[in-house]
């Protein structure tokens, strides 16, 4: 099978997300690209039931290639691999702290520093249309344009990276912060870092760790 390797590095970061309490049952999809356009889950398999035929070669014309039909967010993963050749991998949860603040329709603003991996100075909150459709993976193409990641209202989120690892790290990093920030709104108003301020750690991220890539500290080793 072509792209055995990608297919199971895949099925480890599913498990991954499952196992870290930030997927669980089928909710959410991962794509990662590839020279013929990208390999993306299957939809409505359970994570821990998935093998590597399931994994379902597209193309970015939409015709696909595989045993299985493709996740119903194709539309989204095949929009930002045309239009976003930077990127090589897309990563979509429900996960608990994401989903709630997206229920509130709210946006993350800077409350810590690592907002900075975002991108920019918040994670924004793209308006609730249906899942799966052409209008929702618009919408997340649009606040995609500056950022790696973003809230679906009453649905989750996204976030997308150069490789899978990175971007199952900025997932995890994305929902740390919005539960950090949960956790904050629970006893008070929390105070916001200027936009300069991200800037500047942006700029400070550059260097630092040690030259290698962060990422690879918190996630699983096939990675
Ligand atoms: P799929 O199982 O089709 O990927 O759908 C899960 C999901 O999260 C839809 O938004
Ligand atoms: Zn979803």
């Amino acid at each position: 099978m072509r792209h055995l390797e990608i297919r199971q590095e895949m099925i480890t970061v599913c498990n991954f997300m499952v196992d870290r309490g930030i997927n669980q049952g089928t909710a959410g999809n991962i794509s990662v690209r590839v020279e013929e356009g990208f390999l993306i889950t299957p939809s409505g398999v359970p994570y821990p039931e998935m093998v590597p035929e399931d994994i379902v070669t597209m193309h970015i014309d939409a015709s696909h290639v595989g045993l299985r039909k493709p996740s119903t967010e194709w539309r989204f993963h095949r929009d930002i691999m045309e239009k976003k050749p930077e990127v090589g991998a897309v990563i979509h949860l429900h996960s608990r702290y994401c989903t709630s603040l997206s229920m509130l329709r709210r946006e993350i603003p800077a409350v810590h520093y690592m907002m900075a991996v975002a991108g920019g100075p918040t994670v924004p909150c793209v308006p609730y249309v249906t899942w799966g459709t052409q209008e929702l993976a618009d919408l997340i193409l649009g606040a995609l344009e500056d950022r790696f990641a973003c809230l679906l209202a009453n649905h989750g989120m996204v976030a997308v990276g150069p490789n899978l690892k990175r971007a199952a790290w900025l997932a995890v990093e994305i929902e740390a912060l919005a539960s950090q920030y949960w956790h904050a709104l629970q006893i008070g108003v929390p105070y916001v870092l200027p936009d300069e301020e991200i800037a500047h750690v942006a700029e400070r991220f550059k260097s630092y760790g040690q030259g290698d890539d962060g990422a690879r500290r918190i996630m699983p080793s096939c990675c």
